[in-house]
């Protein structure tokens, strides 16, 4: 027999378990239904969870009660060849201050934590469950078939939050099949490190953390890397666009381990041992990509909607995915008021993501994605920059040339005029 909740939420990531977290708090009964042995048992990422204000608002004690790792005070963005690195650097003090600017946090133990506050809200957890099919009656959504104990969940919606291959928003006919190059494959290495170590290696001091974002260091293939430090572990891996990494035949922990050996790497990660290693994918297709997010009787959240971007520099998920999760809550608590949980009432969600920073932040990078694709970001200018600064330091007998001719001459033999044209073009686009 099927079981009747107000609301089914598939998925206890941070978009699922927000939402729950926000249904529950207004009285609804709603239950998420979580394929793991727990919230996060499937979950990775590289390991920075943004400012997230709706957290704060629905959590206002959230920074002292969640299981946070380290403030992320200390951006740097470098540039790798084969053996260097160009860094620009950040210590920004108002980032040490509270309000924090991001944390980084381990997801199993982090979206466990998110989810038990639902469940202290009222929303009832299903573990070890997982959606297979959707429930359809007089024209709408009404919950789903779930595999493993409990049979059929029913609601008056369903909120779809299972993730970046969201099975649900296909059976729903909101997306087609996601192609290669719009998705990304990221692999991460959890390494162990002695908390004094990582704070004298990284010149941290209390809870303060390092945010380090690689351009190049992958090869042929487009991609990029990052590394988190955690209170005494940090976190490494790359993001690797998919269709490049199929074309270049090598399997990805071959391309990671080849990322760790760069100089720069080996010795900021000398001596840690290795604990985890995990993979999982990305939406990288951006706003140009966006399924519907709404029909019937249903909303799609998070990564299952699309909503992740990357611009080269900032890789946002997780925050896009609690920020839509509290969106769509609200979007049905006005359907409850309303009695209707028809496309026309839902479509209030999509004006609230409009309004949002989630729309308007993934409009504004709209064109990062064709930027992420010029091969020249990857290996030539990277090249090119070490080249200059190789000219700007180097000393001895050979007389010093002048930096622009320099400059000129490199990139007139590497890129030529049109090439720079077109380049400096797709990367202003996709970055401003
Ligand atoms: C390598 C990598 C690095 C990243 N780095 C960052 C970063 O530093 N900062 C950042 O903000 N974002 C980052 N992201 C993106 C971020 O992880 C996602 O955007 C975010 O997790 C999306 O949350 P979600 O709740 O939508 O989906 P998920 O976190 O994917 O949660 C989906 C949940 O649904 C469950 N599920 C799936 N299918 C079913 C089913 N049929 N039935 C029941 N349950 C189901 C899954 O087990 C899972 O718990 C990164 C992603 C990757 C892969």
């Amino acid at each position: 027999m099927a079981k009747s909740f107000d609301v089914v939420v598939v998925g206890a990531g941070p978009g699922g378990s927000l939402a729950a977290l926000r249904l529950a708090r207004a009285g609804l009964r709603v239950v998420i239904v979580e394929r793991g042995d727990h919230p996060g048992a499937k979950n990775m990422f590289g390991g920075l969870l943004h400012r997230t204000p709706v957290l704060e608002e629905l959590i206002p004690d959230f920074a002292e009660r969640a299981p946070l790792e380290r403030h992320v005070y200390k951006k740097t963005l470098a540039f790798l060849t084969e053996d260097s690195a160009i860094m620009l650097s950040s210590e920004l003090g108002g980032f040490d201050k509270l309000p924090h600017n991001g944390y980084t946090v381990f997801r199993p133990v982090f979206d466990r934590w998110l989810a038990d506050e639902a469940v202290k809200a009222g929303a009832l957890l299903l573990n070890r469950c997982t959606a297979e099919d959707i429930i359809r009656r007089d024209g709408r959504i009404r919950g789903g078939s779930v595999m493993g104990r409990e049979g059929v969940v029913e609601g008056n919606a369903v909120i779809a939050a299972d993730g970046v291959l969201s099975f649900l928003a296909k059976k729903a006919g909101l997306r087609r099949d996601f192609r290669p190059e719009n998705m990304g494959l990221g692999v991460k290495l959890l390494l162990g490190l002695p908390e004094a170590v990582i704070d004298e290696r990284f010149g941290l001091v209390r809870e303060q953390g390092a945010d380090i974002s690689f351009v190049g260091g992958c090869g042929a293939i487009h991609g990029g890397g990052f590394l988190y430090t955690n209170l005494d572990t940090v976190s490494v891996g790359m993001v690797l666009h998919l269709d490049s990494l199929i074309a270049s035949g090598r399997a990805p922990y071959e391309v990671l381990n080849d990322f760790l050996a760069h100089p720069f790497l080996a010795r900021l990660l000398r001596g840690a041992s290795p604990l985890e290693y995990s993979a999982h994918l990305v939406p990288e297709g951006g706003y140009g990509c966006l399924p519907r997010l709404y029909t019937d009787g249903m909303l799609v959240v998070g990564d299952a909607a699309g909503l992740c971007y990357t611009n080269g520099i900032n890789l946002e998920g997780m925050n896009l995915a609690m920020t839509s999760g509290v969106l769509a809550a609200e979007t049905l608590l006005e359907a409850f008021q309303a009695g209707d949980f028809s496309a026309r009432v839902l479509s209030r969600y999509r004006e609230r993501l409009e309004a949002s920073f989630v729309l308007r932040d993934m409009k504004t990078f709209r064109h990062a994605p064709e930027m992420m694709r010029l091969d020249r970001l990857y290996r030539t200018y990277p090249r090119l920059l070490v080249d200059i600064m190789n000219e700007v330091y180097r000393t001895g007998t050979r007389p010093r040339r002048r930096l622009s001719r320099l400059v000129l001459r490199r990139l007139r033999q590497e890129v030529g005029l049109t090439g720079l044209i077109a380049d400096g073009w797709r990367i202003l686009r996709g970055l401003l």
